[in-house]
């Protein structure tokens, strides 16, 4: 896949998600409903079918194989094969689906093109002069603007997933909403307008549970698909100015070994910024999706061996 087929697929793939996260509880495809206590999926009250006249002409046994067949046993099976996706495949879910790594994505790029660089502790790469021309205040009025924007959306779409969607919505529109969800509201807006600004990839790195334990299983396996470096054509990276580490968006290094790219979540920026620097090169760009790395840097504990050759360890 060329470099612009590759990112248009994943930015089709990540869109269509995150209006999902956004309008699911409008469509009433899933969402709580804290006002009656109910789980609402695909329009429907989640009650496993056990109606109260069905619990009454039911025994232990049928009510006990309906909550294992329409509740354990899903929940079993998405569990095993999510776990599989991780220890394959990594942290696909979050380069490719998650609403937070698309948010990170959008923001990183709007503070490339307004300040020259991705975080406010990375030096700018625009020359002295350009920095001179611009107007910083507007630029961060831009910035801090859509965080807040995109913000509230975050904690609209999410009040939603507790209180009915419609309602809400009209009350809004009406500027009636009640108390607590406009403490809530305002509360959820101020921290991930932070996030937004100040943390994004960090919390992607450090503060994600979800996205920490994708890293663990992909770390067990030293098979699983990663991005790798061809080290013996590395002369080829002289004339470049590490475009793919600029690029990416978890601020990885990116040649480096799989430990050191722990946090990686496939969303392979980095490849395609080597395909567009190397792409009068014939043998084409030295990053590329592989399965395994061989070494012990592969695993999260590095395990000691003895090459019985040299007789020390291999590090
Ligand atoms: S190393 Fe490459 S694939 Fe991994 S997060 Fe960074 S840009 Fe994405
Ligand atoms: S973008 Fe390609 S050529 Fe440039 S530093 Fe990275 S791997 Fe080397």
């Amino acid at each position: 896949m060329t470099e612009n087929q590759l990112q248009r697929s994943r930015l089709v793939v990540r869109s269509s998600f995150f209006l999902l996260f956004l309008l699911a509880p409008v469509l009433n495809i899933f969402r709580f409903d804290l006002t009656t206590t109910n789980f609402v999926i695909f329009n429907q009250v989640l009650s496993f079918g056990m109606t109260t006249e069905w619990i009454l002409a039911s025994d232990y046994w049928d009510t006990g194989f309906r909550i294992l067949a329409y509740f354990i046993l899903p929940l079993f099976i998405t569990v095993i094969s999510g776990i599989y996706i991780f220890y394959k495949w990594g942290r696909l879910y979050c380069g490719w689906l998650c609403p937070h790594f698309s948010v990170v994505e959008y923001v990183n790029d709007l503070m490339d093109r307004r300040t020259g660089s991705v975080t406010l502790w990375e030096n700018s790469k625009f020359s002295k002069e350009r920095q001179a021309k611009r107007n910083k205040i507007i630029d961060w009025l831009v910035i801090v603007g859509v965080s807040v924007t995109i913000a509230f959306l975050w904690a609209l779409g999410l009040l939603s997933y507790l209180l009915p969607p419609i309602p809400l919505y009209t009350d809004l529109i009406h500027f009636e909403v009640d108390l607590y969800p406009t403490i809530f509201l305002v509360a959820a807006t101020t921290v991930f307008t932070i996030d937004f600004v100040l943390a994004r990839h960090l919390f992607c790195k450090y503060g994600c549970a979800f996205g920490l334990m994708q890293s663990l299983f992909w770390m067990m396996n030293s098979k699983a698909m990663l991005v790798k470096f061809e080290r013996d054509r590395a002369k080829a990276c002289q004339s470049c100015d590490k475009d793919c580490e600029e690029a990416c968006p978890m601020r990885l290094p990116v040649r480096s070994f799989k430990r050191a790219k722990f946090t990686c979540t496939q969303c392979a920026q980095c490849i395609s910024a080597c395909q567009e620097v190397q792409k009068d090169n014939p043998a084409g760009s030295l990053l590329g999706w592989s399965e395994g790395e061989k070494t012990r840097h592969s695993s999260l504990i590095p395990v000691k061996t003895i090459d019985p050759k040299k007789g020390h360890n291999d590090s």
